[in-house]
């Protein structure tokens, strides 16, 4: 309702956080939204007080309420086993969206300056190896499990392909490892090719993720929107950071259906602390992310253009902008300073930067709804078939003596197909080159082709093989679903 303050859950943070945010608070203010800001803790505090999630309840119902946080950087403890403050917030809120916008800025040097750098990184913000699920599966061998779904797949994948249609954007580009990781981010990349049929205007291209990074170093002005998995998304999206000016000038957005969290892609920057001199850009350009969430759309188009004006001008400028450009440190404005002359320059227009208001926000206009391709229908009618089950064990024996004695215990259900080693067949035949970590996969199939194998089977099979080797650690069922194995094969099959 207009004249209705907006409310936000503000997280000043852990170091340069409160000098940043605040200078975001002020020039807000002084672009005339009214906000109700209520402030909230998170971070390196609230982990000293031996809340080991770093989050405390008082903060997670502020964001309950507002669904809107403006954040400050926090630190992540090092070495006693707490989880990061921050993907732990953009997890309890299912943020799944991280939007990294990354644009050439004037007055700020860089490599690729006047190329016209203007993209978008839409990261998977949930999935992947950031699910965090690890084990040592012996004392020596480390596994992180990847989880892609198709669901979280299909959510960012769409809202890539929605932030173009809302923006007027080209190109939606697809990166992935789908050549080498062919059911995780093969997945992804199914998704992808399956949803960029319902977006006919947009260009949709999939490309390697390694070859991103090098066109990205290349020519990185070709790129609109990329779209890609949680991990490739955290490199690139840095990557990306960096061609246009670093740390200092990027913001980032976390959406997901409910709550959106805008931070600064930087963090605590301890020993600038207190100090007055930290650029407070990042954090600024991330308010303007948020202040478009809010429908603020004007407001923060005069903050965006105040901002460009005095990059434009460098009248101002913060410290490490000043030893980019081998300005005069020593005569580098404050981060108040900073701040006081992007607030006398609202309404001025940059002279040299095209105008271009990104509205880098979830839809909520009206539109058929999407078709999910995830439901239960899609399951209740799919083809599911067990034919087999890798067990993996932890042995000082070689694949070669492992090898016979499994074949003696598979029974009438099973023959061993192969023992592998780090994702190489080991057994049967042998690579003088295949090094060994005590930590083997074997892989047992249906003993004839084409017939069935049970669950019951399968408990049979563990319970013999545990009697000769204890110290199996993992079991994975091989299944077929729709005719389509649900496995890999090994290297060397
Ligand atoms: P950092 O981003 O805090 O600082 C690295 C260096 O980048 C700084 O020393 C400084 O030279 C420069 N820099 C960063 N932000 C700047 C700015 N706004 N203006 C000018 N220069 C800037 O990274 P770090 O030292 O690796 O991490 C410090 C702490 O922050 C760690 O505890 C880390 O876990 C945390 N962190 C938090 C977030 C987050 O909250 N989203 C992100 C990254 C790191």
């Amino acid at each position: 309702m207009p004249g209705q303050p907006h409310r936000v859950t503000v997280i000043p943070g852990d170091g340069v956080g409160p000098e940043v945010v605040r200078s975001a608070q002020r020039i807000i203010a002084a672009a005339g939204v009214a906000i109700d800001w209520e402030t909230a803790e998170a971070g390196a505090e609230v982990f000293k007080r031996g809340d080991t999630s770093g989050v405390p309840q008082a903060t997670r119902d502020s964001i309950a309420r507002t669904r809107v946080v403006l954040k400050g950087p926090l630190e992540t403890p090092v070495g006693f086993g707490e989880k990061s403050a921050n993907v732990t917030l953009r997890k309890l809120f299912e943020t799944y969206a991280n939007v990294r916008p990354a644009r050439e800025l004037p007055g700020v040097p860089t490599r690729y300056a006047g190329e016209g750098v203007d993209m978008i990184i839409v990261r998977e913000n949930i999935e992947d190896l950031y699910a965090g699920i690890e084990h040592m599966q012996t004392a020596d061998v480390a596994q992180c499990l990847k989880i892609i779904t198709r669901k979280g797949s299909e959510k960012i994948i769409r809202y890539a392909f929605e932030l173009a249609r809302r923006e007027g954007r080209r190109k939606v580009t697809c990166a992935t490892k789908a050549n080498i990781m062919k059911l995780t981010e093969g997945l992804f990349k199914r998704v992808f090719e399956e949803l960029s049929a319902e977006y006919p205007e947009i260009v949709a291209e999939h490309l390697i993720i390694d070859n991103v990074a090098h066109q990205m170093a290349k020519d990185p002005a070709q790129f609109d929107i990329i779209v890609t998995t949680n991990l490739n998304g955290d490199i690139i999206s840095d990557l990306a950071s960096g061609l246009v000016g670093g740390l200092g000038f990027a913001p980032s957005g976390n959406y997901g259906d409910d709550v959106a969290i805008f931070e600064a892609v930087h963090g605590s920057a301890p020993k600038y602390a207190g100090k007055d001199v930290i650029n407070p850009t990042a954090l600024i350009l991330s308010s303007l992310m948020m202040l478009r969430h809010l429908d603020e759309s004007d407001a923060a188009d005069r903050i965006e253009d105040a901002v460009l004006v005095t990059l434009e001008e460098g009248r101002a400028v913060t410290q490490d902008l000043a030893r980019q450009t081998g300005g005069d440190v020593a005569r580098a404005a404050s981060t108040t300073g900073f701040t006081n002359t992007i607030i006398a320059n609202l309404g001025r227009q940059p002279a040299t930067v095209p105008p271009r208001h990104g509205s880098e926000r979830p839809s909520g206009e009206a539109r058929p709804r999407p078709r999910w391709t995830y439901g239960p229908e899609r399951y209740a009618s799919m083809e599911e078939e067990l034919v087999g089950a890798d067990i993996f064990i932890e042995s000082d024996d070689l694949p070669l003596m492992m090898g016979p004695k499994l074949e003696t215990l598979v029974g009438d259900a099973f023959r061993l197909l192969f023992i592998s080693s780090r994702g190489t067949v080991a057994y049967p035949g042998t690579s003088t080159a295949t090094d060994h970590v005590r930590h083997y996969r074997c892989r047992f199939v249906a003993a004839h082709e084409g017939a069935a194998v049970t669950d019951a089977d399968v408990r049979a099979l563990l319970g013999r093989v545990a009697v000769a080797y204890p110290s199996w650690n993992h079991v994975e069922k091989l299944r077929r679903y729709a005719g389509e194995d649900g496995f890999t094969k090994a290297q060397g099959q």
